[in-house]
């Protein structure tokens, strides 16, 4: 049996690789395994050497010690790898294909498996509706910043791309199909983006940039990205992007100067609940400051897309109340200016086919427009601390020695 080096969380601010078991078609009992999974037979699932394994702003907040992730946590949802082992219910997915895994973990067969919304899968996690690889409150299924992991419904969750060759000659771009470019693009869909719309997107990390290359697919005229971090301003500008700097002031002012009027079609919130205030409190959180700058510069009508994340514990909220997720949001104006509002996982099946024959077909360079770099998994530790400050990257962990350097 093959060894399995992982990246396991050691507590706030520290991660490490380490040799873990390899998977088998079970859960076992583990670091935030939830009690009532433990002993679950997976025999609908598949074993997934990863070849690609990206880290992720989600992973963040867990690693800043700021959700209730437990120590030991295996990490990493956003995998792409090749099929080695499959179980014996699995019909369809075989041994050597190559997936793209969606970090949501979904059944196929509960109510809303059914009506598409594999974020809230109702069998997969015995805590609360919705799952996902290496997550704290997620029901224990252990991550995949790993040489391998296991799958379950492996004929329901995965992607298999046509072909082989062609698969690893885009696979940085193809590696982004399990979390950010769908998240984006779901942003984007449930914030009306469309032909000839106006965008503001707040936060230019890689799900910022993955929802403004989205924008510009469903065809914006003007996407206006928004961020403090002047390198991920200067990456959304190589792209085509007008940028807004929220510590030089509130957004709306920047926005009028761009597009004539104050306001936008269409806002996405890809920041979430660390978010920093603007202006002179740029320097300090405000966990509401998106979803209220939002409200404040789309038209009425409109719709916001909120894949930026809230949490329901938070220990190093600002205050009391936002240590248990809730926050000062001014629901009057949004409710006065009849703005729909889509929160949630995205349910990334519900793109990524669709997704990966843009990219298959040279429609999208996702991948260079989130910067995609790779490293070596022994260098997660590094590549945590970088993206931590900031570096205008989408790091992807190589645990194979499979990948391009860059995008
Ligand atoms: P990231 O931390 O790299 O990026 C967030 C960016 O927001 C940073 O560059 C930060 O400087 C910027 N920012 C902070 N305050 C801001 C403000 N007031 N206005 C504008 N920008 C501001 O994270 P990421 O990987 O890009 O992910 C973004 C968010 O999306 C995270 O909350 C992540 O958990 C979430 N996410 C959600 C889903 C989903 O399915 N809904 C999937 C993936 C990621
Ligand atoms: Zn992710
Ligand atoms: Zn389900």
């Amino acid at each position: 049996m093959p060894g399995n080096k992982a990246v396991v969380y050691e507590g706030p601010g520290r991660v490490q690789v380490e040799e873990t078991e390899y998977p088998e078609f079970e859960v076992k009992d583990g670091p935030g395994v939830n009690p009532a999974n433990i002993g679950r037979k997976v025999q609908h699932g598949a074993i997934v050497k990863a070849i690609a394994t990206n880290i992720c702003g989600s992973d963040q907040h867990m690693v800043r010690g700021r959700t209730t992730a437990p120590a030991g946590l295996i990490l990493g949802h956003e995998i792409t790898g090749e099929v080695v082992e499959t179980g014996r219910d699995v019909e369809f997915i075989k041994v050597g294909d190559l997936v793209s895994v969606p970090f949501n973990i979904a059944c196929g067969r509960c109510r809303n498996c059914k009506e598409g919304k594999t974020g809230v899968c109702e069998n997969v996690n015995p805590e609360r509706a919705g799952s996902a690889y290496g997550y704290v409150d997620m029901g224990g299924w252990v991550g995949g910043q790993a040489q391998y992991v296991l799958v379950p419904y492996a004929d329901w969750n995965l992607l298999k791309f046509p072909d082989r060759d062609r698969a690893m000659e885009k696979i940085l771009d193809l590696a982004m199909l399990a979390d950010i470019f769908p998240t984006g693009y779901h942003g984007c869909v449930t914030a009306g983006v469309g032909t000839g719309s106006t965008v503001y997107i707040a936060g230019a990390g890689p799900v910022g940039l993955a929802a403004a290359a989205s924008a510009f697919l469903l065809g914006a005229a003007v996407v206006i990205v928004g961020d403090l971090n002047k390198d991920r301003l200067a990456q959304a500008r190589s792209f085509g992007c007008e940028t807004v700097d929220v510590s030089v002031g509130e957004p709306k002012d920047q926005i009028e100067q761009i597009l004539g009027t104050p306001e936008v079609d269409c806002a996405v919130d890809a920041v979430g609940f660390e978010a920093r205030g603007h202006g002179e409190e740029a320097r300090r959180e405000h966990p509401a400051t998106v979803l209220n700058t939002l409200m404040d510069v789309t038209r009425a009508g409109g719709a916001l897309g909120i894949p930026g994340l809230y949490v329901t514990g938070d220990p190093g909220g600002v205050d009391e109340a936002a240590k248990h997720g809730s926050l000062s949001i001014r629901i009057g104006l949004g409710w006065a200016k009849s703005h729909s509002f889509t929160t949630g996982q995205c349910p990334i099946m519900r793109y990524n086919r669709q997704l990966m024959m843009a990219i298959l077909h040279d429609r999208v360079q996702i991948a260079k427009a989130v910067h995609a770099t790779t490293i070596p998994l022994e260098d997660a530790p590094r590549g945590y601390e970088d993206f931590d400050h900031g570096a205008a990257r989408k790091y992807v962990l190589d645990p194979h020695g499979m990948l391009p350097k860059a995008a």
